[in-house]
């Protein structure tokens, strides 16, 4: 029998353990045998994802649920035997608002992306002047832009919607999920479908509603937009760690940098005073933030390590807080509000977590979870906690009138770690698909490229292997 082969995976987050669990389950089925070696760097699994238990409260410090309309992320659950545990968002408080004017607003019902659907609620909520109400009507009308070439994602949505709804409504809400610039957000790498919607039906309202009603014609069952798991995203990180039978994983063990040895890679951790090479793999799998990879193959491929390291990362941080409940003043009633860029506030978002998700505090507990940083606002390094806490109060206490000091605090710095996929993204990705084709056996996945939500580092992890397996299999 011939030997396995040896693959390293660098990185144990969702993507690289998807890739782990992706690679073993498959393996067997296209009559391969692998072993697998995963490097993580920090002294647990999971990367972005993580949950705690603090003071009876389950605090998300990364991701707090993901999007079951993409499905990788369902069909893994499902394979893992974790499915029937999704579950989404409080229904009795679905109500999120934008700060605007010195108050929060209700977002417009009937949402679809950040497209108002429904023209009664858009003709009824505060948020947009007369004006503003009638700019959106107008994408009925507006023709569909023959430009081919990429355009930001601020430039199509006022070109379709107006600057009003951009800024106030569309705005706030990509804010929260790239941490990004709108003005240099790339359309085509982040949302292309929306540039197809505008050419297949001239209005991107009328687009949006036929792709809602194609989706329910297709039946089932559907689950809630955004899911999550009984003790917080943690669950997915555990489940996928759990279903992994062969794949040896090594906490501490970050790498210190790659490079092509025997006709395979070699990988070096840092951990090894004398630097020797760790072992010898026959593909290797990074899955670690492009900046990263880039670090550690800068020495050995510079070719592949430059492009990587055009794509620029931000820093962010996610603050909980806690308050009983006797002294809490705010209702909470809803899920949380958005704050407009151009509102120069010190936060971009608040999740008011104790009523958005289901069991994440105790009746007499209220949990709530501020977003600091984004493009153009990066979180300071050197803030100390005490401060970063005491701009989020004051932050609070202007737009949510608390005045209350909270129980406890949990801050987590996410440095570096919010891709940006700004205009031209898609071209730097045909650069290093390039600079990779010239390695065999070099593989990348993760948030950094195709995609930054749960499910979309799941499907590309899954594209990584398939492709692991095709070079494995000598197709490649
Ligand atoms: C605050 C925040 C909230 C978010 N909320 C959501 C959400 O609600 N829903 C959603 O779908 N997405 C959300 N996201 C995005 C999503 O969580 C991430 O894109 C995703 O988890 C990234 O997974 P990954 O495996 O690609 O990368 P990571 O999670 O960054 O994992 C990479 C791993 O590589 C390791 N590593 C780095 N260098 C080395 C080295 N030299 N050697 C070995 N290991 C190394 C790191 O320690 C890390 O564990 C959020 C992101 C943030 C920051």
């Amino acid at each position: 029998m011939s030997e396995p082969a040896r693959v390293a995976i660098v990185g144990g987050g969702i993507s690289g353990l998807s890739a782990a669990y992706f690679l073993e389950r498959d393996a067997a089925a296209r009559g391969q045998s692998v072993q697998i070696d995963l490097f993580e760097a920090a002294s647990r699994l999971g990367g972005k994802i993580q949950s705690i238990r603090q003071d009876d409260l389950l605090l998300e410090l990364g991701a707090e649920s993901f999007l079951s309309r993409k499905t990788p992320a369902v069909d893994l659950c499902r394979e893992l035997g974790i499915d029937k545990q999704l579950r989404g968002t409080r229904a009795e408080n679905r109500k999120t608002f934008v700060w605007h004017d010195d108050r929060l607003h209700p977002l417009p019902k009937g949402l679809s992306g950040f497209v108002p659907g429904n023209m009664n609620s858009l003709f009824s909520t505060s948020l947009l002047n007369l004006r503003g109400k009638l700019r959106v009507a107008a994408d009925y009308v507006i023709p569909a832009s023959r430009r081919s070439e990429d355009e930001s994602l601020a430039h199509f949505m006022t070109r379709r919607l107006g600057k009003q709804a951009y800024q106030r409504l569309v705005q706030p809400l990509l804010c929260g999920i790239y941490a990004a610039d709108g003005e240099q957000l790339s359309l085509q790498a982040t949302y292309p479908e929306l540039r197809k919607l505008e050419q297949a039906s001239g209005s991107l309202i009328r687009g949006l509603k036929l792709r809602q009603q194609r989706a329910q014609q297709a039946g089932g069952k559907p689950l809630p937009p955004f899911v999550t798991l009984p003790n917080g995203m943690s669950d997915l990180i555990e489940a996928v760690a759990g279903k992994l039978v062969t794949t040896k994983i090594h906490l501490n063990a970050g790498v210190k940098d790659c490079q092509q040895h025997n006709r395979g890679w070699a990988v070096r951790l840092n951990a090894d005073a004398d630097a020797h090479v760790a072992s010898h793999y026959d593909a290797l799998l990074m899955s670690c933030p492009a900046y990263k990879t880039s670090q550690l193959l800068s020495k050995a491929l510079p070719a592949v390590a430059d492009p990587l390291n055009e794509i620029p990362h931000v820093s962010t941080a996610t603050v909980n807080l806690w308050y009983a409940a006797k002294s809490f003043s705010h209702p909470l009633d809803g899920y949380g509000f958005v704050i407009p860029s151009h509102e120069q506030r010190g936060l971009t978002a608040v999740t008011w977590t104790s009523s958005k998700h289901h069991d994440r505090a105790p009746d007499d507990w209220r949990l709530i979870r501020g977003y600091v940083g984004r493009a153009g606002a990066e979180i300071d390094d050197e803030m100390s906690d005490e401060e970063m806490v005491a701009i989020v109060l004051r932050e609070l206490k202007r737009t949510m009138g608390i005045h209350e000091k909270p129980v406890g605090t949990r801050i987590q710095r996410w440095l570096k770690g919010s891709p940006q996929y700004t205009l031209g993204h898609c071209d730097k990705l045909q650069k290093i698909d390039k600079a990779l084709a010239e390695q065999p056996g070099l593989f990348l996945c993760g948030a950094s490229y195709r995609g930054v939500g749960i499910p979309d580092c799941i499907r590309e992890a899954g594209n990584a292997i398939e492709a692991v397996f095709d070079y494995l299999e000598g197709k490649t």
